[in-house]
């Protein structure tokens, strides 16, 4: 847990937010400014800034974590097939647009066209 950090405090339930999922080892809330008809984050409890700090030690959890992504993409209304999906993203880094700096996975999907912040085909 980082002192400052708004997502360990929502790990922790100190922040409020709407989680969908959580076990020993992640979380999951929509995001509060949804970029698209399904916006979630999905974190890890433990403190990490980004991907720019991930080691071959992390491939475990890390993998975990990725194969976690469409089941909750699904449960929380991304469309099933290839007509359907989601986008799964990580800005990481101040040039790769990441402002939460604890490591998070952006779950984006739903009927388009998305309106939000994320252009369709970017
Ligand atoms: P980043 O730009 O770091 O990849 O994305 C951070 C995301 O976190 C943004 O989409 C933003 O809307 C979301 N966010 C920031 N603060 C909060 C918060 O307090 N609660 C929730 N649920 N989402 C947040
Ligand atoms: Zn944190």
């Amino acid at each position: 847990m980082s002192e400052n950090c708004i997502f360990c405090k929502i790990a922790a339930g100190t922040i409020p937010s709407r989680k969908v999922y959580e076990d020993e080892d992640f979380v999951a809330f929509h995001d509060i400014n949804p970029a698209a008809p399904v916006h979630l984050l999905l974190i890890p409890r433990r403190h990490i800034v980004s991907l720019q700090d991930v080691t071959p030690e992390d491939a475990s959890w890390l993998g975990r974590m990725v194969a976690l992504a469409p089941r909750l993409a699904q449960e929380n209304g991304c469309n099933p097939g290839p007509s359907g999906g989601f986008r799964l993203l990580a800005n990481s880094g101040a040039e790769g647009g990441q402002e939460v700096p604890h490591l998070h996975f952006h779950i984006i999907g739903g009927a388009r066209p998305w309106k939000g912040r994320v252009a369709p085909n970017a």
